[in-house]
């Protein structure tokens, strides 16, 4: 069934498509609905109509407090809105409706935050060092953003775009994924009933080489916000030398989960099964590395495998499915690759490595005793569900190979031992250290990653600063007329 249509949304109104794509529905590898794919002339229109928006437009006009009470409208249309939404990206890109129905109700929250926020990031003024002259700093809107995301959790990755740069004053022109781009298109509905002026809020999908690259380069367009892979990173950091855009980037991650023996165990193994297998591993935070200490990885790794067994796969829309299929068919042929490789190196089977029966894009848990941390499986970005082991015997060599990766965007360390907790979470290097817990998330935290995961933070105050710049306005309060003009004051 093809006949679901979906629309881009630019500066205002729905555009009928002059060009479509077929979305695949992954949960039968059949297409299910049609989908715009924006074209260089469609992007231009839209930083246009953002451009005027943030320029001429009511938006200009729109006082922060105002701006604010559109967001928290926006967070309550999402709560609102959210079965729908979720049963949308459900369908469209194959996360379990448990996660997508309580991810989107969350995501209220974001905008709720960032409302909130709207009128409370200050400008200053400065206690200048020179007589009869007054200075003050503005904080203004940095100007259009560009904001682009990957296909999973779209809406989550929009909202830490979206909402710190419409408090702020921004306009934005967001690109959804080509994979999956069902649930932000629908989204726009929301953005245009809660009142937004035209060309404030401008969501299209389309392809990276014409749509993403046109967006990124735009001459109008001041800011990027982008999250999604490494590679397209650096495309993109190409695209923003046209026009100098300020960009932040949000990446991939390989991430550690070390286990030392005098943790509790079935705590821990839960939260590595939610931490590699929740989302059927496709998540950038997913801790794809598991570090156990050698005196209980048996023991550990066989309560792991008894849960992995147990987890239901299945129809990505049924409330009783824990693991769906993998959002596309490239998808499933990379873990599926990186996977052979890395047991042809030497990897050890302990779970997985097939696909179950059926049509679809599925792949079963799988876990590898890597024993080297060589292998594929244990230095490449994954996106499935897919956990490396490798042990240790001392607190020195689990930071080590914590530590051996490009990548450091998320970990998560479990002990009974606080000392060693706060040793580990000082010496990481990732932007987030789950101590006994993994994969917890809130608007009020920020977020981002060190080396190969990215620049910048999203989430918490700082964001909102982010989305503007500064502008320092000097009043000479002296009625005295300029002294010697070639002296600088
Ligand atoms: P991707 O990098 O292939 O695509 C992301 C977006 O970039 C898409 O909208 C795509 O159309 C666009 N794009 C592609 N080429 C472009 C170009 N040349 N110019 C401009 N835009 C272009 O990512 P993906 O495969 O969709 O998503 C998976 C990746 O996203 C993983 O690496 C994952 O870890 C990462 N991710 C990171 C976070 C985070 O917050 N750090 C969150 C989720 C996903």
């Amino acid at each position: 069934m093809t006949d679901a249509q979906f629309r881009n949304f630019i500066d205002g109104r729905f555009d009928l498509p002059s060009t479509t794509f077929d979305s695949i529905d992954p949960s039968t590898g059949a297409p299910w609905a049609k989908m715009p794919a924006a074209s260089e002339a469609d992007v231009d229109r839209a930083v246009e109509a953002a451009h005027r928006a943030l320029r001429s437009g009511p938006w200009a006009r729109v006082t922060a407090t105002a701006r604010g009470k559109l967001l928290v409208k926006l967070g309550d249309l999402v709560v609102a809105n959210a079965g729908r939404l979720a049963e949308l990206e459900s369908r469209d890109t194959g996360k379990i409706i448990r996660e997508t129905r309580a991810q989107i109700a969350y995501v209220g929250d974001y905008y709720r935050y960032y409302g909130g926020l709207a009128d409370k990031h200050e400008g200053a003024h400065i206690p200048i060092d020179k007589a009869d002259l007054d200075v003050t700093i503005r904080r203004e809107p940095i100007g259009v953003v560009a904001a682009v995301v990957p296909w999973n959790s779209q809406l989550f990755l929009s909202a830490v775009k979206l909402g710190p740069a419409l408090a702020a004053g921004c306009t934005v022109v967001l690109k959804a994924s080509e994979d999956g781009p069902a649930p932000l298109l629908a989204f726009a509905e929301l953005v245009h009933e809660a009142g937004f002026p035209s060309g404030t809020v401008n969501i299209l999908t389309g392809f990276g080489h014409d749509c993403g690259r046109r967006l990124t380069s735009h001459p109008l367009v001041s800011r990027v916000a982008f999250t999604g892979g490494p590679s397209t990173a650096r495309a993109i950091v190409r695209n923003t030398a046209e026009n100098l855009a300020y960009t932040t980037l949000e990446l991939g991650g390989k991430s550690p989960v070390v286990v030392f023996a005098d943790a509790d165990l079935d705590s821990a193994a839960n939260a590595v099964v939610a931490g590699i297998f929740a989302a059927t591993g496709q998540s950038c935070v997913a801790g794809s590395r598991l570090l156990v200490e050698r005196s209980v990885k048996d023991e550990f790794l066989a309560r792991l495998k008894r849960k992995a067994e147990a987890i239901h796969i299945g129809d990505p829309q049924d409330p009783a499915t824990e693991m769906g299929p993998l959002a596309t068919l490239r998808q499933r042929d990379w873990v599926e690759k990186v996977v052979a490789e890395s047991l042809a190196a030497g990897g050890m089977l302990v779970i997985g490595g097939t696909r179950p029966a059926g049509s679809g894009f599925y792949y079963a848990p799988t876990i590898i005793d890597a024993g080297s941390s060589g292998l594929p499986c244990v230095r490449e970005e994954l996106f499935g569900p897919v956990l490396s082991v490798l042990a240790f015997d001392t607190e020195v060599q689990a930071l080590a190979l914590a530590n051996d990766t490009p990548f450091g965007l998320a970990s998560g360390v479990f002990t009974s031992n606080l000392g060693k907790a706060h040793r580990m979470a000082r010496d990481i290097h990732a932007g987030v250290v789950w101590v006994n817990t993994y994969r917890a998330v809130s608007p009020l935290v920020p977020f981002g990653g060190y080396g190969l995961s990215g620049l910048g933070r999203e989430g918490g105050l700082d964001a909102i600063r982010d989305y503007t710049r500064s502008k320092s306005v000097w009043i000479n309060t002296s009625d005295e007329p300029i002294p010697d003009p070639f002296v600088m004051r």
